[in-house]
Protein backbone atom coordinates (compact mmCIF):
# COMPACT_ATOMS: atom_id res chain seq x y z
CA UNK A 1 0.00 0.00 0.00
CA UNK A 2 1.17 3.63 -0.61
CA UNK A 3 2.04 5.86 2.18
CA UNK A 4 0.75 8.98 2.16
CA UNK A 5 1.59 12.19 4.45
CA UNK A 6 -0.61 15.26 4.71
CA UNK A 7 1.27 18.24 5.86
CA UNK A 8 -1.55 20.46 6.22
CA UNK A 9 -5.21 20.04 7.46
CA UNK A 10 -7.05 18.84 5.23
CA UNK A 11 -11.03 18.89 4.66
CA UNK A 12 -11.93 15.41 6.51
CA UNK A 13 -13.58 14.13 3.21
CA UNK A 14 -10.24 13.81 1.55
CA UNK A 15 -8.71 12.21 4.13
CA UNK A 16 -11.51 9.38 3.66
CA UNK A 17 -10.99 9.28 0.47
CA UNK A 18 -7.36 8.53 1.25
CA UNK A 19 -7.45 5.96 4.02
CA UNK A 20 -9.61 3.83 1.53
CA UNK A 21 -6.67 2.90 -0.73
CA UNK A 22 -3.50 4.03 1.04
CA UNK A 23 -1.38 4.24 4.43
CA UNK A 24 -1.98 8.17 6.04
CA UNK A 25 -0.39 10.10 8.82
CA UNK A 26 -1.25 13.78 8.92
CA UNK A 27 2.19 15.47 9.81
CA UNK A 28 2.10 16.45 14.05
CA UNK A 29 3.62 20.19 14.48
CA UNK A 30 6.10 19.14 16.67
CA UNK A 31 7.26 17.18 14.17
CA UNK A 32 7.48 19.82 11.30
CA UNK A 33 11.26 20.83 11.87
CA UNK A 34 12.03 17.01 10.99
CA UNK A 35 9.98 17.07 7.67
CA UNK A 36 12.91 16.63 5.18
CA UNK A 37 13.93 13.42 7.42
CA UNK A 38 10.28 12.15 7.75
CA UNK A 39 9.29 12.76 4.42
CA UNK A 40 11.60 9.42 3.27
CA UNK A 41 9.06 7.41 4.18
CA UNK A 42 6.17 8.24 2.22
CA UNK A 43 5.35 7.71 -1.63
CA UNK A 44 3.12 11.14 -1.53
CA UNK A 45 2.23 13.95 0.65
CA UNK A 46 -0.25 16.48 0.65
CA UNK A 47 0.17 20.46 1.68
CA UNK A 48 -2.26 23.77 1.41
CA UNK A 49 -0.24 26.93 1.67
CA UNK A 50 1.50 26.32 4.91
CA UNK A 51 4.42 23.90 4.29
CA UNK A 52 7.13 24.27 2.12
CA UNK A 53 7.97 21.42 -0.04
CA UNK A 54 11.35 23.24 -0.29
CA UNK A 55 14.54 21.26 -2.61
CA UNK A 56 15.58 19.78 0.64
CA UNK A 57 12.78 18.09 1.67
CA UNK A 58 12.13 16.61 -1.84
CA UNK A 59 15.71 15.38 -1.67
CA UNK A 60 14.81 13.90 1.55
CA UNK A 61 12.20 12.00 -0.23
CA UNK A 62 13.47 8.91 -1.61
CA UNK A 63 10.38 6.91 -2.60
CA UNK A 64 8.53 10.77 -3.10
CA UNK A 65 6.34 10.62 -6.43
CA UNK A 66 3.98 12.89 -5.88
CA UNK A 67 3.27 15.87 -4.06
CA UNK A 68 -0.57 17.17 -4.06
CA UNK A 69 -1.80 20.94 -3.51
CA UNK A 70 -5.38 21.10 -1.73
CA UNK A 71 -5.48 24.37 -3.81
CA UNK A 72 -4.29 26.70 -6.97
CA UNK A 73 -0.77 28.32 -5.48
CA UNK A 74 1.89 26.35 -5.44
CA UNK A 75 4.61 28.94 -4.92
CA UNK A 76 5.08 27.30 -1.93
CA UNK A 77 6.63 24.27 -3.70
CA UNK A 78 9.97 24.39 -5.77
CA UNK A 79 8.74 22.89 -8.86
CA UNK A 80 12.20 23.33 -10.41
CA UNK A 81 13.88 20.41 -8.12
CA UNK A 82 10.66 18.37 -7.99
CA UNK A 83 10.52 17.71 -11.93
CA UNK A 84 14.33 17.26 -11.67
CA UNK A 85 13.75 14.33 -9.11
CA UNK A 86 10.62 12.92 -10.82
CA UNK A 87 8.45 14.25 -8.44
CA UNK A 88 4.72 15.17 -10.05
CA UNK A 89 3.28 18.20 -8.63
CA UNK A 90 -0.77 18.46 -8.39
CA UNK A 91 -3.19 20.99 -7.79
CA UNK A 92 -6.92 21.34 -7.97
CA UNK A 93 -7.29 24.76 -9.79
CA UNK A 94 -11.13 24.13 -10.43
CA UNK A 95 -12.52 22.84 -7.74
CA UNK A 96 -13.51 26.48 -6.14
CA UNK A 97 -15.14 28.18 -9.34
CA UNK A 98 -18.43 27.78 -7.78
CA UNK A 99 -18.07 29.39 -4.74
CA UNK A 100 -15.98 31.99 -6.06
CA UNK A 101 -18.92 32.40 -8.57
CA UNK A 102 -21.26 32.74 -5.43
CA UNK A 103 -19.21 35.28 -3.64
CA UNK A 104 -19.37 37.60 -6.83
CA UNK A 105 -22.89 37.64 -6.21
CA UNK A 106 -22.53 38.47 -2.92
CA UNK A 107 -20.43 41.19 -3.26
CA UNK A 108 -22.79 42.41 -6.32
CA UNK A 109 -25.90 42.56 -4.08
CA UNK A 110 -24.16 43.61 -0.99
CA UNK A 111 -23.22 46.99 -2.71
CA UNK A 112 -26.11 47.09 -5.03
CA UNK A 113 -28.17 47.22 -1.75
CA UNK A 114 -25.64 48.42 0.31
CA UNK A 115 -26.21 45.73 3.24
CA UNK A 116 -22.79 46.49 4.90
CA UNK A 117 -23.52 49.88 5.63
CA UNK A 118 -27.40 49.18 6.39
CA UNK A 119 -26.00 46.43 8.81
CA UNK A 120 -23.94 48.60 10.75
CA UNK A 121 -26.03 50.98 11.16
CA UNK A 122 -28.72 48.88 12.85
CA UNK A 123 -25.67 47.85 15.02
CA UNK A 124 -25.34 50.91 15.99
CA UNK A 125 -28.67 51.07 16.89
CA UNK A 126 -29.76 53.85 14.26
CA UNK A 127 -32.77 53.13 12.03
CA UNK A 128 -31.55 54.81 8.94
CA UNK A 129 -33.59 53.98 5.78
CA UNK A 130 -33.39 56.96 3.46
CA UNK A 131 -29.57 56.82 3.41
CA UNK A 132 -29.67 53.55 2.17
CA UNK A 133 -31.50 53.35 -0.81
CA UNK A 134 -29.90 51.15 -3.56
CA UNK A 135 -30.74 50.34 -6.73
CA UNK A 136 -32.15 46.70 -8.62
CA UNK A 137 -30.01 44.45 -10.56
CA UNK A 138 -32.43 43.63 -12.98
CA UNK A 139 -32.63 45.35 -16.55
CA UNK A 140 -29.15 46.44 -15.25
CA UNK A 141 -26.08 45.52 -17.98
CA UNK A 142 -23.61 43.36 -16.52
CA UNK A 143 -19.88 43.68 -18.17
CA UNK A 144 -18.08 39.96 -17.35
CA UNK A 145 -14.03 40.39 -18.55
CA UNK A 146 -12.68 36.88 -18.47
CA UNK A 147 -15.24 33.97 -19.57
CA UNK A 148 -13.81 31.41 -18.32
CA UNK A 149 -14.75 28.71 -15.77
CA UNK A 150 -16.35 31.56 -13.57
CA UNK A 151 -17.11 33.94 -15.72
CA UNK A 152 -19.70 32.04 -17.68
CA UNK A 153 -20.95 30.86 -14.27
CA UNK A 154 -22.00 34.31 -13.60
CA UNK A 155 -23.49 35.11 -16.71
CA UNK A 156 -25.81 32.29 -15.59
CA UNK A 157 -26.54 33.59 -12.88
CA UNK A 158 -26.71 37.09 -13.92
CA UNK A 159 -29.48 36.00 -16.86
CA UNK A 160 -31.53 34.62 -14.07
CA UNK A 161 -31.87 38.47 -12.37
CA UNK A 162 -32.88 38.99 -15.43
CA UNK A 163 -29.49 41.43 -15.90
CA UNK A 164 -28.48 42.26 -20.35
CA UNK A 165 -24.88 40.41 -20.24
CA UNK A 166 -22.00 41.57 -22.15
CA UNK A 167 -18.90 39.29 -22.07
CA UNK A 168 -14.74 40.35 -23.18
CA UNK A 169 -12.69 37.71 -23.72
CA UNK A 170 -10.16 37.22 -26.33
CA UNK A 171 -11.03 33.64 -26.61
CA UNK A 172 -14.84 33.75 -26.24
CA UNK A 173 -16.34 31.53 -28.75
CA UNK A 174 -19.41 32.64 -30.73
CA UNK A 175 -21.52 29.70 -29.69
CA UNK A 176 -20.66 29.97 -25.93
CA UNK A 177 -22.03 33.56 -25.72
CA UNK A 178 -24.99 32.38 -27.87
CA UNK A 179 -26.03 29.43 -25.42
CA UNK A 180 -25.61 31.36 -22.68
CA UNK A 181 -27.69 34.35 -23.89
CA UNK A 182 -24.04 36.95 -23.55
CA UNK A 183 -22.92 39.45 -25.79
CA UNK A 184 -19.44 39.27 -26.79
CA UNK A 185 -17.73 42.72 -27.34
CA UNK A 186 -14.53 44.62 -27.66
CA UNK A 187 -12.96 45.56 -24.39
CA UNK A 188 -13.53 49.05 -24.98
CA UNK A 189 -17.51 48.00 -25.73
CA UNK A 190 -17.81 46.31 -22.54
CA UNK A 191 -16.27 49.22 -20.23
CA UNK A 192 -18.51 51.95 -21.85
CA UNK A 193 -21.56 49.47 -22.17
CA UNK A 194 -21.85 48.33 -17.87
CA UNK A 195 -23.59 49.62 -15.07
CA UNK A 196 -21.69 46.55 -13.30
CA UNK A 197 -18.29 45.61 -14.30
CA UNK A 198 -16.40 42.14 -13.10
CA UNK A 199 -13.07 40.67 -13.77
CA UNK A 200 -12.33 36.94 -13.92
CA UNK A 201 -9.33 36.34 -15.77
CA UNK A 202 -6.15 35.11 -14.58
CA UNK A 203 -3.13 37.43 -13.49
CA UNK A 204 -1.21 37.76 -16.58
CA UNK A 205 1.27 40.66 -18.30
CA UNK A 206 -1.61 41.85 -20.99
CA UNK A 207 -4.36 41.99 -17.54
CA UNK A 208 -2.53 43.56 -15.01
CA UNK A 209 -3.82 46.53 -13.96
CA UNK A 210 -6.70 46.18 -16.61
CA UNK A 211 -8.46 48.66 -14.82
CA UNK A 212 -6.82 51.72 -14.96
CA UNK A 213 -6.94 55.20 -15.16
CA UNK A 214 -7.47 55.03 -19.11
CA UNK A 215 -10.02 52.57 -18.84
CA UNK A 216 -12.24 53.39 -15.73
CA UNK A 217 -12.61 56.80 -18.22
CA UNK A 218 -14.21 54.95 -20.51
CA UNK A 219 -16.64 53.40 -18.07
CA UNK A 220 -20.16 54.96 -17.72
CA UNK A 221 -20.82 57.55 -14.83
CA UNK A 222 -21.74 55.91 -11.42
CA UNK A 223 -20.73 52.31 -12.74
CA UNK A 224 -19.24 50.01 -10.19
CA UNK A 225 -17.13 47.09 -10.19
CA UNK A 226 -16.56 43.62 -8.59
CA UNK A 227 -13.07 41.72 -8.78
CA UNK A 228 -13.16 38.13 -7.35
CA UNK A 229 -10.27 37.44 -9.78
CA UNK A 230 -6.70 38.70 -8.84
CA UNK A 231 -5.74 42.09 -6.96
CA UNK A 232 -3.01 42.62 -9.75
CA UNK A 233 -5.70 43.53 -12.27
CA UNK A 234 -6.75 46.25 -10.66
CA UNK A 235 -5.00 49.42 -10.23
CA UNK A 236 -5.52 50.92 -6.51
CA UNK A 237 -4.62 53.99 -6.96
CA UNK A 238 -6.36 54.81 -10.05
CA UNK A 239 -9.93 53.45 -8.53
CA UNK A 240 -9.40 54.87 -5.30
CA UNK A 241 -9.43 58.22 -7.44
CA UNK A 242 -12.10 57.09 -9.46
CA UNK A 243 -14.18 56.36 -5.82
CA UNK A 244 -13.02 60.06 -4.62
CA UNK A 245 -14.46 61.57 -7.45
CA UNK A 246 -17.62 59.90 -7.62
CA UNK A 247 -16.88 58.21 -11.23
CA UNK A 248 -17.15 54.90 -9.85
CA UNK A 249 -20.06 54.33 -7.60
CA UNK A 250 -18.65 52.14 -5.56
CA UNK A 251 -16.58 48.80 -6.05
CA UNK A 252 -16.60 45.05 -4.34
CA UNK A 253 -13.58 43.34 -3.68
CA UNK A 254 -12.16 40.04 -2.87
CA UNK A 255 -8.91 40.56 -4.07
CA UNK A 256 -5.78 42.91 -3.45
CA UNK A 257 -2.78 43.74 -5.18
CA UNK A 258 -0.97 42.97 -2.17
CA UNK A 259 -2.08 40.27 0.85
CA UNK A 260 -2.78 40.65 3.07
CA UNK A 261 -3.09 44.85 1.84
CA UNK A 262 -0.12 47.05 3.79
CA UNK A 263 -2.64 49.80 2.58
CA UNK A 264 -6.00 49.51 3.60
CA UNK A 265 -7.34 52.33 2.07
CA UNK A 266 -9.23 50.44 -0.73
CA UNK A 267 -10.64 48.00 1.43
CA UNK A 268 -11.98 50.65 4.51
CA UNK A 269 -12.83 53.15 1.41
CA UNK A 270 -16.87 53.96 2.42
CA UNK A 271 -17.92 53.04 -1.18
CA UNK A 272 -15.81 49.45 -1.50
CA UNK A 273 -17.36 46.67 0.74
CA UNK A 274 -14.44 44.31 0.89
CA UNK A 275 -13.37 40.70 1.87
CA UNK A 276 -10.53 39.02 2.70
CA UNK A 277 -9.65 36.97 -0.19
CA UNK A 278 -12.67 34.28 0.93
CA UNK A 279 -14.32 33.16 -2.67
CA UNK A 280 -13.10 29.88 -1.74
CA UNK A 281 -13.50 30.13 1.44
CA UNK A 282 -17.01 27.60 1.76
CA UNK A 283 -17.38 24.14 3.46
CA UNK A 284 -18.66 22.79 0.12
CA UNK A 285 -15.35 24.07 -1.98
CA UNK A 286 -12.90 22.92 1.03
CA UNK A 287 -14.16 19.84 0.54
CA UNK A 288 -14.45 19.68 -2.57
CA UNK A 289 -10.54 20.84 -3.20
CA UNK A 290 -9.74 17.82 -0.33
CA UNK A 291 -11.43 15.31 -2.18
CA UNK A 292 -10.28 16.08 -5.74
CA UNK A 293 -7.03 16.36 -4.81
CA UNK A 294 -6.67 13.05 -2.36
CA UNK A 295 -8.85 11.34 -5.70
CA UNK A 296 -5.61 12.33 -7.79
CA UNK A 297 -2.85 11.41 -6.25
CA UNK A 298 -4.13 8.30 -5.72
CA UNK A 299 -4.43 8.18 -9.59
CA UNK A 300 -0.89 9.38 -10.17
CA UNK A 301 0.63 7.03 -7.41
CA UNK A 302 -1.66 4.74 -9.79
CA UNK A 303 0.33 5.89 -12.80
CA UNK A 304 -2.22 7.65 -14.21
CA UNK A 305 -1.55 11.25 -15.59
CA UNK A 306 -5.20 12.32 -16.00
CA UNK A 307 -4.80 15.02 -13.22
CA UNK A 308 -4.35 18.65 -12.77
CA UNK A 309 -0.38 17.87 -13.00
CA UNK A 310 1.48 21.22 -12.67
CA UNK A 311 4.84 19.95 -14.03
CA UNK A 312 6.01 16.63 -15.98
CA UNK A 313 8.83 15.21 -13.78
CA UNK A 314 11.86 13.47 -15.63
CA UNK A 315 12.97 10.93 -14.19
CA UNK A 316 12.72 8.17 -15.79
CA UNK A 317 15.09 9.82 -19.14
CA UNK A 318 16.77 11.42 -16.55
CA UNK A 319 17.47 14.83 -16.73
CA UNK A 320 18.04 14.85 -20.04
CA UNK A 321 14.88 16.00 -21.54
CA UNK A 322 14.65 19.01 -19.02
CA UNK A 323 16.49 21.55 -20.61
CA UNK A 324 14.82 21.02 -24.17
CA UNK A 325 11.06 21.04 -22.55
CA UNK A 326 12.45 24.22 -20.79
CA UNK A 327 13.72 25.78 -24.23
CA UNK A 328 10.27 24.83 -25.71
CA UNK A 329 8.51 26.72 -23.12
CA UNK A 330 10.66 29.76 -23.28
CA UNK A 331 9.93 30.14 -27.06
CA UNK A 332 6.48 29.71 -26.81
CA UNK A 333 5.69 32.38 -24.43
CA UNK A 334 7.96 34.61 -26.33
CA UNK A 335 6.40 33.62 -30.00
CA UNK A 336 3.08 34.95 -27.67
CA UNK A 337 4.02 37.54 -26.30
CA UNK A 338 5.77 39.06 -29.57
CA UNK A 339 2.59 38.11 -31.45
CA UNK A 340 0.36 40.55 -29.04
CA UNK A 341 -2.67 39.45 -30.51
CA UNK A 342 -5.11 36.25 -30.19
CA UNK A 343 -3.51 33.16 -30.83
CA UNK A 344 -4.74 30.96 -33.58
CA UNK A 345 -1.51 28.05 -33.97
CA UNK A 346 1.31 27.11 -32.37
CA UNK A 347 3.51 25.76 -35.08
CA UNK A 348 6.32 23.60 -33.46
CA UNK A 349 9.39 22.74 -36.25
CA UNK A 350 12.17 20.53 -34.60
CA UNK A 351 15.92 19.50 -35.56
CA UNK A 352 18.05 17.45 -34.00
CA UNK A 353 15.59 16.34 -30.95
CA UNK A 354 15.53 13.14 -30.28
CA UNK A 355 11.94 11.08 -30.97
CA UNK A 356 10.65 10.62 -27.57
CA UNK A 357 11.17 14.19 -26.61
CA UNK A 358 9.77 15.44 -29.74
CA UNK A 359 5.59 15.51 -28.48
CA UNK A 360 6.66 17.17 -25.18
CA UNK A 361 8.77 19.77 -26.09
CA UNK A 362 5.89 20.52 -28.67
CA UNK A 363 3.50 20.57 -26.34
CA UNK A 364 5.71 23.13 -23.82
CA UNK A 365 5.80 25.40 -26.24
CA UNK A 366 2.30 25.35 -26.50
CA UNK A 367 2.33 25.51 -22.64
CA UNK A 368 4.69 28.67 -23.23
CA UNK A 369 2.17 30.42 -25.57
CA UNK A 370 -0.78 30.14 -23.93
CA UNK A 371 0.47 31.27 -19.86
CA UNK A 372 0.52 34.92 -21.28
CA UNK A 373 -3.27 34.93 -22.06
CA UNK A 374 -4.39 31.54 -20.06
CA UNK A 375 -1.61 32.42 -16.47
CA UNK A 376 -0.59 29.60 -14.72
CA UNK A 377 -3.11 27.75 -14.47
CA UNK A 378 -2.75 26.07 -17.87
CA UNK A 379 0.02 22.75 -17.12
CA UNK A 380 2.00 19.92 -19.28
CA UNK A 381 -1.21 18.18 -19.02
CA UNK A 382 -4.15 20.72 -19.33
CA UNK A 383 -2.08 22.57 -22.62
CA UNK A 384 -3.99 20.68 -25.63
CA UNK A 385 -7.38 20.26 -23.75
CA UNK A 386 -7.00 24.44 -23.09
CA UNK A 387 -6.15 24.70 -26.61
CA UNK A 388 -8.64 22.99 -27.89
CA UNK A 389 -11.04 25.17 -25.55
CA UNK A 390 -9.49 27.94 -27.07
CA UNK A 391 -9.26 26.91 -30.86
CA UNK A 392 -5.98 27.19 -30.70
CA UNK A 393 -4.51 24.71 -33.12
CA UNK A 394 -0.82 22.73 -32.27
CA UNK A 395 0.89 21.62 -35.32
CA UNK A 396 4.07 19.60 -35.20
CA UNK A 397 7.22 19.14 -37.86
CA UNK A 398 10.68 17.33 -37.34
CA UNK A 399 12.92 17.96 -40.27
CA UNK A 400 16.12 16.23 -40.92
CA UNK A 401 17.65 19.07 -42.80
CA UNK A 402 21.08 19.72 -41.94
CA UNK A 403 20.50 23.04 -38.97
CA UNK A 404 23.38 24.72 -38.41
CA UNK A 405 22.69 23.74 -35.10
CA UNK A 406 22.49 20.19 -33.53
CA UNK A 407 19.43 20.98 -32.06
CA UNK A 408 17.18 23.43 -32.63
CA UNK A 409 13.43 24.03 -32.02
CA UNK A 410 11.46 27.13 -34.05
CA UNK A 411 7.98 27.90 -32.84
CA UNK A 412 5.69 30.31 -34.97
CA UNK A 413 2.79 31.86 -32.70
CA UNK A 414 0.02 32.65 -35.88
CA UNK A 415 -2.62 34.97 -35.19
CA UNK A 416 -6.22 35.17 -35.64
CA UNK A 417 -6.28 39.08 -36.80
CA UNK A 418 -4.02 40.99 -38.76
CA UNK A 419 -0.56 42.06 -37.26
CA UNK A 420 -0.39 43.41 -33.79
CA UNK A 421 2.63 43.36 -32.33
CA UNK A 422 5.73 44.71 -33.83
CA UNK A 423 7.54 41.40 -34.26
CA UNK A 424 4.90 40.04 -36.17
CA UNK A 425 5.49 39.01 -39.81
CA UNK A 426 2.14 38.98 -41.53
CA UNK A 427 0.40 37.95 -38.04
CA UNK A 428 3.08 35.54 -37.40
CA UNK A 429 5.81 35.84 -34.45
CA UNK A 430 8.72 33.46 -35.01
CA UNK A 431 10.89 32.54 -32.79
CA UNK A 432 14.11 29.75 -32.73
CA UNK A 433 16.56 28.66 -30.00
CA UNK A 434 19.03 25.97 -28.79
CA UNK A 435 20.28 24.82 -25.90
CA UNK A 436 24.13 24.14 -25.14
CA UNK A 437 26.14 21.33 -23.65
CA UNK A 438 28.24 21.90 -20.89
CA UNK A 439 30.37 18.62 -20.18
CA UNK A 440 27.53 15.83 -20.11
CA UNK A 441 24.43 18.21 -19.88
CA UNK A 442 22.63 20.51 -21.93
CA UNK A 443 21.14 23.59 -20.18
CA UNK A 444 22.25 26.73 -21.57
CA UNK A 445 19.29 27.94 -23.68
CA UNK A 446 19.59 30.41 -26.21
CA UNK A 447 17.34 31.93 -28.66
CA UNK A 448 19.26 32.06 -31.72
CA UNK A 449 17.02 34.31 -34.14
CA UNK A 450 13.92 36.12 -32.78
CA UNK A 451 11.37 38.13 -35.23
CA UNK A 452 13.43 37.47 -38.33
CA UNK A 453 17.07 38.66 -36.68
CA UNK A 454 19.84 36.37 -36.42
CA UNK A 455 21.05 37.13 -32.88
CA UNK A 456 21.83 34.94 -29.54
CA UNK A 457 20.33 35.71 -26.10
CA UNK A 458 19.34 33.81 -23.01
CA UNK A 459 15.15 33.51 -23.30
CA UNK A 460 14.78 34.38 -19.72
CA UNK A 461 14.17 37.79 -17.14
CA UNK A 462 13.44 41.10 -18.25
CA UNK A 463 14.06 41.77 -21.68
CA UNK A 464 13.76 44.89 -23.55
CA UNK A 465 13.53 45.02 -27.07
CA UNK A 466 14.08 47.55 -29.19
CA UNK A 467 13.57 48.19 -33.23
CA UNK A 468 15.71 51.13 -34.47
CA UNK A 469 17.21 52.36 -37.94
CA UNK A 470 20.68 51.40 -38.05
CA UNK A 471 22.32 54.68 -37.66
CA UNK A 472 25.13 55.80 -35.39
CA UNK A 473 24.75 56.86 -31.68
CA UNK A 474 21.14 54.95 -31.02
CA UNK A 475 22.64 52.56 -28.47
CA UNK A 476 24.49 54.85 -26.69
CA UNK A 477 21.04 57.14 -26.57
CA UNK A 478 19.52 54.30 -25.33
CA UNK A 479 21.71 53.30 -22.64
CA UNK A 480 22.24 56.79 -21.72
CA UNK A 481 18.02 56.84 -21.27
CA UNK A 482 18.09 53.88 -19.04
CA UNK A 483 21.01 55.20 -16.50
CA UNK A 484 18.80 58.23 -16.46
CA UNK A 485 15.79 56.59 -15.39
CA UNK A 486 18.07 54.26 -12.86
CA UNK A 487 17.91 50.99 -14.90
CA UNK A 488 20.91 48.72 -15.33
CA UNK A 489 21.40 46.67 -18.48
CA UNK A 490 22.56 43.08 -17.27
CA UNK A 491 23.43 42.05 -20.88
CA UNK A 492 22.89 43.90 -24.20
CA UNK A 493 22.60 41.97 -27.62
CA UNK A 494 22.84 43.59 -31.15
CA UNK A 495 21.78 42.32 -34.78
CA UNK A 496 21.14 44.40 -37.74
CA UNK A 497 19.05 43.66 -40.92
CA UNK A 498 20.08 44.29 -44.38
CA UNK A 499 16.72 46.88 -44.75
CA UNK A 500 18.09 49.39 -42.17
CA UNK A 501 16.89 48.13 -39.18
CA UNK A 502 18.37 47.10 -36.37
CA UNK A 503 17.41 45.08 -33.07
CA UNK A 504 18.79 45.20 -29.84
CA UNK A 505 17.65 43.44 -26.95
CA UNK A 506 18.46 44.06 -23.68
CA UNK A 507 18.28 42.34 -20.16
CA UNK A 508 17.30 44.63 -17.21
CA UNK A 509 17.68 44.21 -13.72
CA UNK A 510 14.85 46.31 -13.08
CA UNK A 511 11.66 47.50 -15.12
CA UNK A 512 11.27 50.98 -16.76
CA UNK A 513 8.22 52.58 -15.77
CA UNK A 514 6.22 53.89 -18.98
CA UNK A 515 7.30 57.04 -19.09
CA UNK A 516 10.69 55.59 -19.59
CA UNK A 517 8.98 53.52 -21.94
CA UNK A 518 7.76 56.12 -24.09
CA UNK A 519 11.01 57.83 -23.97
CA UNK A 520 12.15 54.87 -25.64
CA UNK A 521 10.04 55.00 -27.95
CA UNK A 522 10.15 58.76 -28.75
CA UNK A 523 14.01 58.41 -29.09
CA UNK A 524 14.74 59.18 -32.46
CA UNK A 525 15.08 56.48 -34.77
CA UNK A 526 13.15 54.42 -32.79
CA UNK A 527 10.64 51.97 -34.12
CA UNK A 528 9.38 49.96 -31.53
CA UNK A 529 9.73 49.37 -28.13
CA UNK A 530 8.62 46.56 -25.97
CA UNK A 531 9.17 45.11 -22.72
CA UNK A 532 9.14 40.89 -22.32
CA UNK A 533 9.00 39.57 -18.87
CA UNK A 534 9.87 35.95 -19.16
CA UNK A 535 11.28 35.71 -15.40
P1 LIG B 1 -10.38 30.34 -16.32
O1 LIG B 1 -8.98 30.07 -16.77
O2 LIG B 1 -11.41 29.28 -16.47
O3 LIG B 1 -10.91 31.66 -17.05
C1 LIG B 1 -10.14 32.81 -17.24
C2 LIG B 1 -10.57 33.44 -18.56
O4 LIG B 1 -9.90 34.70 -18.69
C3 LIG B 1 -10.22 32.59 -19.79
O5 LIG B 1 -11.37 32.30 -20.54
C4 LIG B 1 -9.24 33.48 -20.56
O6 LIG B 1 -9.38 33.34 -21.96
C5 LIG B 1 -9.66 34.86 -20.08
N1 LIG B 1 -8.63 35.86 -20.32
C6 LIG B 1 -7.27 35.70 -20.35
N2 LIG B 1 -6.68 36.86 -20.66
C7 LIG B 1 -7.68 37.77 -20.83
C8 LIG B 1 -7.69 39.14 -21.16
N3 LIG B 1 -6.56 39.82 -21.41
N4 LIG B 1 -8.88 39.77 -21.24
C9 LIG B 1 -10.04 39.11 -21.00
N5 LIG B 1 -10.09 37.78 -20.71
C10 LIG B 1 -8.92 37.14 -20.61
O7 LIG B 1 -10.24 30.81 -14.79
P2 LIG B 1 -11.40 30.82 -13.67
O8 LIG B 1 -11.38 29.53 -12.94
O9 LIG B 1 -12.67 31.34 -14.25
O10 LIG B 1 -10.79 31.91 -12.64
C11 LIG B 1 -10.82 33.30 -12.95
C12 LIG B 1 -10.02 34.07 -11.92
O11 LIG B 1 -10.60 33.93 -10.62
C13 LIG B 1 -8.58 33.57 -11.76
O12 LIG B 1 -7.72 34.68 -11.65
C14 LIG B 1 -8.59 32.84 -10.45
O13 LIG B 1 -7.32 32.85 -9.86
C15 LIG B 1 -9.59 33.65 -9.67
N6 LIG B 1 -10.20 32.95 -8.52
C16 LIG B 1 -10.37 33.64 -7.36
C17 LIG B 1 -10.95 33.01 -6.27
C18 LIG B 1 -11.13 33.75 -4.98
O14 LIG B 1 -11.08 33.14 -3.93
N7 LIG B 1 -11.38 35.06 -5.01
C19 LIG B 1 -11.37 31.68 -6.36
C20 LIG B 1 -11.22 31.01 -7.57
C21 LIG B 1 -10.62 31.66 -8.66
Amino acid sequence: MHRVLIADSLAPAGVDVLRQSADVDELRDADRPRLAELIADYDAVIVRSGTQITREVLEGGDRLKVVGRAGVGVDNIDIAAATQRGVLVINAPTANSLSATEHTFALLLALARRIPSADASLKAERWERKSHVGSELHGKTLGIIGFGQIGQRVARRARAFEMEVLAYDPYLQAEVAKRLDVEPMSLDGVLAGSDFITFHTPLTDQTRNMLNRRSIASMKDGAAVINVGRGGVVDAEALLEALDSGKLAGAGLDVFPEEPPTDYRLAAHPRVVATPHIGAQTSEAQERIATETARMVLAALGGSLAVSAVNLPFRSSGSRGEPFLRLGEQLGRLAAVALGGSLRRVQVDLWGIDQELRKSVAVAALKGALVPSCGEGVNYVNAERTAADRRVELVQATHSDQAAYAHLVRVRAVGAEPPAGAWTADGVAEVAGTTYRHGETHGDLRVVSFGGFRMEFKPQGLLLVVRNLDVPGFVGRLGTLLGNGGINIADIHLAREPGGHALAVLRLDQPPDDECLAALLALEDSISVDLFDLS
